[in-house]
């Protein structure tokens, strides 16, 4: 790091909100590899949430409630005579509120009279805060990526064992370790990309085999894909852990992960280019070239667990995938997550998931539609079950929903047409 940096950097510690724990904790470990002091937020509670309501109606956008609540919590609780605070708050274009985050994050932080620079807001899109991370942010993204790889490849394992276990906790105590483990690779500094892979790989492989090491008892459960706005449906505080209620009643979740929003992103940039006629263009090989490198480091990364998740595949060319949601809602016409959504509805019905669940923020556009949507879906797809479940903080009781949910899941699994590969 530079001097300019070092000073930015010193005495500061760097928060990430906190989508999904395994993802944050991980690419805390990413940030901490260049030297910057990362962690996530401590878990979301009902003092952060009391806190946010001060600022925040709610209204505006469920997953803002919940991320300012956890940085206004931390602002209260922070020891400034100790160390300042930045907040890592990525932002992007479009319709969704998503890139007001960033912005409402700094008039929260002015309206509270703190000194200029205690706190700072880090905007990897924003000029002036990706020049923050200097030099290091192309190393950061590199080692960023395969963190939040490994955090999806570690949640996926954990999904599919922990129904199943014998001794009740065990796959959450080995899921936590190996996270753990996994932080420890990836926050060593200056290693080169194939070293850290390398690493990262044997780290993985070592939680792969704690992992087949838990006791399980087979039984035919049913299984639920979970679809849905990216943050509520990640967020076990968001979702009052929904994922963990579906397996109370008997179910196992195949959760959709982070990566496929990245490959989303990846896909919309191209179209972009295209429809500017700059299919030919250093933009657009830039926009290749990554992906073919993130793709590499995904193929390495999954490789030691090929058997494991057989049956379990995620989609492998964005494109194809996408294409699915065409007869409902094409990607030329429509943007976000509700594509996503609906596309994975199709491709989990043909991956012989025996129900699907979706997950949004109360008053968000994208479970809106998908909830129009669903029913011509379900029709067209052997009357598969389809749930949309809104979260906004209140506590809603799941027990009856959850439970009739699973029961109409078990009466489809004895009639389906597409059994599982697995
Ligand atoms: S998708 Fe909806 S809930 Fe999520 S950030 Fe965007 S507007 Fe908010």
């Amino acid at each position: 790091m530079d001097t300019s940096r070092q000073q930015l950097w010193q005495n500061r510690k760097m928060y990430l909100t906190s989508m999904t724990h395994s993802g944050t904790k991980l690419f805390a470990a990413a940030f901490r590899s260049i030297g910057i002091d990362a962690s996530e937020f401590p878990p979301s509670d009902e003092d952060s949430m009391e806190l946010a309501s001060k600022y925040i109606s709610g209204d505006e956008c469920f997953p803002l409630k919940v991320t300012a609540g956890d940085l206004l919590r931390k602002i209260r609780d922070n020891d400034f005579s100790k160390h300042r605070m930045a907040v890592f708050m990525p932002t992007a274009e479009g319709p969704c509120r998503f890139g007001q985050y960033a912005p409402l994050f700094r008039k929260l932080i002015h309206s509270m009279n703190l000194p200029p620079d205690d706190v700072l807001v880090i905007s990897p899109t924003s000029r002036n805060s990706y020049e923050d991370l200097g030099n290091s942010s192309r190393e950061l993204m590199r080692t960023g990526w395969r963190a939040l790889v490994s955090a999806d490849i570690l949640r996926k394992f954990l999904l599919k064992t922990r129904p199943y276990e014998t001794n009740a906790g065990e796959t959450e105590e080995v899921y936590e370790s190996c996270l753990d483990d996994v932080a420890r690779v990836l926050e060593v500094p200056d290693q080169k990309p194939k070293e850290k892979l390398k690493a990262l790989v044997q780290v993985m492989t070592k939680s792969r085999d704690r992992f087949r090491a838990v006791p399980v008892r087979r039984e035919p459960r049913p299984l639920i894909g979970v679809v849905g706005e990216i943050f509520c449906r990640l967020n076990r505080f968001s979702n009052q852990n929904l994922v963990k209620k579906i397996e109370e009643y008997g179910g196992e979740v195949w959760l959709s992960d982070v990566g496929e929003w990245v490959w989303y992103t990846n896909s919309e940039q191209y179209r972009k280019l295209r429809l500017v006629r700059r299919r030919f263009s250093r933009a657009m090989l830039g926009a290749k070239l990554k992906n073919h490198f993130q793709r590499q480091d995904e193929h390495v990364l999954s490789a030691p667990f090929h058997d494991d998740f057989r049956g379990y595949e995620e989609p492998a060319d964005t494109e194809a995938f996408l294409a699915l949601a065409n007869p409902y809602l094409p990607q030329s016409s429509a943007y976000g997550e509700m594509v996503i959504s609906v596309a994975k509805a199709v491709y989990l019905y043909q991956k012989g998931t025996d129900g699907i669940i979706d997950i949004s923020p109360f008053t968000c556009m994208n479970g809106t539609v998908t909830e129009a949507i669903y029913p011509r879906l379900s029709r067209e797809h052997d009357h598969l079950p389809m749930k949309n479940f809104y979260f906004d903080g209140t506590q809603a009781d799941l027990d009856r929903d959850v439970g009739i949910f699973l029961e109409l899941a078990r009466s489809y699994q004895r009639r389906k047409k597409i059994q599982r590969a697995a």
